[in-house]
Parts: structure tokens; sequence; C-alpha cells
């Protein structure tokens, strides 16, 4: 009896946490755009105007040589900016790399670390591990991504993967958010069904606890975004493609819940 009361209660803690956790819509603008761009979040607040969006945070993740350009136009549009890789180190010998403090001092407050894109090209758990460190250190949000190959969904080890990607990749820190983007989803136009991401998205959520927002990525756009942004587990999105054009990215904006309330911009 006192078990089932106390489950009751947990059960109500959960669902309420789930309901208040505020939406992040994340745009990876990938290796895309020039400095004309630093127009854009101007544009987005065009389409989807700061006063209408408090129940939600914006980001836009440039490539590095615009973040600084970027981080003016944004913080007028009450828009994020966040890199898109950091190093583990803080400064050093390291050609042609960017450290967490580095973004942070031009003005970004998230990075997005161990994107399927890098981790083909050889980033490992624990390099993501120590970048998550190091961007937690500079004070800076880590964005740690995880996701399971087609080979490996078609074989039933998906949330194998998952799962263990995340325990060996997010460091010792309360403060993260996860993005699920399964790699055979990412620019192909293909997306995991609503049943896929709320069955991966509860793995995740048992790991990791009710406090991190939990995104899912992989050709999200304006047409599948309210039924995406509306399953279970699911904070926010991380959104490739359809980030480079300011009316997608605010009208899957506009397609995320509005029973969060808690403004922190
Ligand atoms: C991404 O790059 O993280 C991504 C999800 O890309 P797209 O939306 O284009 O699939």
């Amino acid at each position: 009896m006192f078990t089932l009361a106390v489950r009751t209660i947990l059960g109500s803690f959960a669902k309420y946490m789930e309901m208040i956790m505020r939406p992040l819509i994340a745009g990876n603008w990938k290796m895309h755009g020039d400095m004309g761009w630093s127009d854009k979040p101007e544009v987005f607040e065009k389409y989807y105007p700061a006063k209408s969006r408090e129940h939600l945070d914006v980001l836009i993740c440039p490539p590095s040589p615009f973040i600084a350009p970027l981080v003016r136009s944004c913080s007028k549009a009450q828009i994020y900016v966040g890199g898109q890789n950091c190093h583990v180190a803080e400064s050093g010998a390291h050609t042609g790399e960017v450290s967490a403090g580095m973004l942070k001092s031009a003005g970004a407050n998230y990075v997005i670390v161990g994107h399927s894109e890098r981790r083909a090209n050889g980033e490992t758990d624990v390099m993501v591990k120590e970048k998550a460190l190091a961007a937690n250190k500079a004070n800076i949000m880590p964005i740690i991504c995880v996701g399971e190959s087609l080979a490996q969904r078609e074989s039933g080890k998906a949330s194998d993967v998952v799962s263990q990607q995340i325990k060996s990749s997010v460091p010792n820190i309360t403060d993260y958010v996860i993005a699920y983007e399964p790699i055979w989803a990412i620019g192909t136009g293909k997306t995991a069904t609503a049943s896929d991401i709320a069955e991966m998205h509860a793995v995740i959520r048992k790991i990791v606890g009710n406090k991190i927002k939990i995104l899912y990525g992989g050709s999200v756009k304006p047409a599948n975004a309210q039924q995406i942004l509306s399953t279970a587990n699911v904070n926010g999105a991380l959104i490739g493609g359809a980030s480079l054009d300011m009316e997608s990215l605010a009208a899957i904006a506009k397609a995320a819940p509005k029973n969060a309330s808690t403004k922190n911009y």
C-alpha cells in the first residue's frame, strides 16, 4: 500500500516535470552560411516574434566564424547561439580547433558534441564525454548526440546501442541535453515513426532522469514537427536542413507544445 502510494506520487511528479520541461528548438547549420546570414534572426523574429514564444527556447548553431556576429542579432531576437563542436582542452597547440571557453567568450551558450557526422570521422564516446565535460567547465550547455545506424536498428540493437552511448558519452554532470538522432534519419528525409521515437525516448528517459531535455533529430520538417514534438518525452528538436530557412524553422518552433511556462532566456 505504502509502496503504491510512493509510486503514484513519483509518477505524478514525473508527469509534472515532463509538462513543464521547456522545449528547445535547435538549428544545426552545419557547414552552411556566410556573414550575410547574420540577418536571419531578424527574419525568424518576423515569422515568430519573441513575445509569442516565451514558452520555448530557440537556438541556432552556425559555423564558428559566424558565432560572434550572430550573437548580436540573435540577442535582439531572443535566440540562443551555440557551437557545433569543441575541443577537450581549454587552449594549446591544437591548430584549427576551438575550445568551449572560446565559444563561451564569443557569446555561445550551447555546444553540440558527438554529432553522428563527427562520430563517423572517428569521434569516440570517450572523446564526446571529455568534450561535454569541457563544455560544462566552461559554463556552456552540451547537447550530447546519440543514435543508432540502420544496420543496428534492423538487427534489433537500437536500444542497446543508444543506452551504451549514453552511459559512455555522458560525464558526471547535471546540466546537459541529449539529442537522439537515428543516423539513418539524418538528412535523408526519413523520419522515425512516432512509436519508434516514443520507445527510444522512454529508454533514454530511464537513464537520464526527469530533469534532462531529450531532443529528437532526423529530418524534422514543418510537416512532421507537431507529431514529433508532441510525442512523450520529446522536449524539442535538433534540426539540420530545415533550420537553414527561417520560415521552416519558425514553423517547427510554432509546433512545440505551449504548456511550459518557465521563462529562462
Ligand atoms: C542534424 O544535422 O542533426 C539533423 C537532424 O539534420 P536533418 O534535420 O537535416 O536530418
